[in-house]
């Protein structure tokens, strides 16, 4: 069996699709694309330039005029992307609390997804690539050769972006983390357009039950 050209990893936030796609990325030689960074930018954007994130024409306006570049890492500083909005590094920036709070209604705006998946498909489509995402086995590449759906419980999730912030430096308090966890489930799981949701196609794994080691190991056993 070859090896899967084009390689969908969905999942709710923080179940470890990232560090699974950036290994698997780095072991196949494929580009890794995460395209949770350009949702993030444009609520980055948003913020920034004071726009009401309820303004939903406002908002779709900005991701459909805004260039935004996802790019491989510039600087040894743990990023595993550059994220560019209008030529500004803004790599950082898109991990904010505030731009973490506000990124799903953002997300959640018909105009925005069609203006950001058009892009990540025709990224997609290239080939040797492992896309990162919500949406990515359903809509933006729903040809995928392999589909991965990781999942764990939310409390796992929140306990381990508790330890990042922290890790980062950052200060958290664990309840505030879960219940931000919790909203982005919600709100990503029950919207109108692409809901996060495992493709029918798709192999579920429990990052719960399976440390990342393990993860990996499955996932590149079903690549080679
Ligand atoms: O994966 P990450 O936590 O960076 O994603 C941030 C947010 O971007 C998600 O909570 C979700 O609202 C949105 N997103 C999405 N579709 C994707 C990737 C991310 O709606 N393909």
């Amino acid at each position: 069996m070859p090896i899967p050209n084009i390689i969908a990893i969905d999942g709710p936030a923080a179940s470890g699709k990232s560090t699974l796609g950036r290994r698997l990325a780095d072991s196949l030689g494929y580009l890794f694309f995460d395209t949770g960074v350009m949702y993030r930018a444009v609520t980055w954007g948003a913020l920034q330039r004071g726009l009401e994130i309820i303004d939903e024409a406002a908002v779709t306006n900005l991701a459909e005029t805004a260039q935004i570049d996802v790019r491989p890492p510039s600087k040894d500083d743990g990023r595993a992307c550059d994220v560019l909005l209008d030529g500004v590094d803004i790599t950082w920036e898109t991990r904010r609390l505030d731009v973490e709070a506000n990124v799903s209604p953002v997300s959640a705006y018909q105009g925005v997804r069609q203006a950001l998946a058009s892009q990540q498909r025709r990224i997609g489509l290239r080939g040797r690539v492992i896309m990162v995402g919500r949406d990515i086995g359903t809509v933006v590449l729903p040809e995928a050769d392999l589909k991965i759906y990781l999942d764990a419980s939310v409390e796992e999730r929140a306990r381990r972006r508790y330890e990042e912030i922290l890790q980062r430096g950052g200060q958290a308090d664990y309840e505030q983390v879960l219940a931000g966890v919790r909203k982005r489930d919600e709100i990503d799981s029950t919207r109108a357009f692409s809901p996060l949701r495992a493709a029918e196609d798709a192999v579920i794994l429990d990052s719960d039950k399976l440390n990342a080691n393990e993860v990996f190991t499955k996932v590149e056993a079903l690549c080679r």
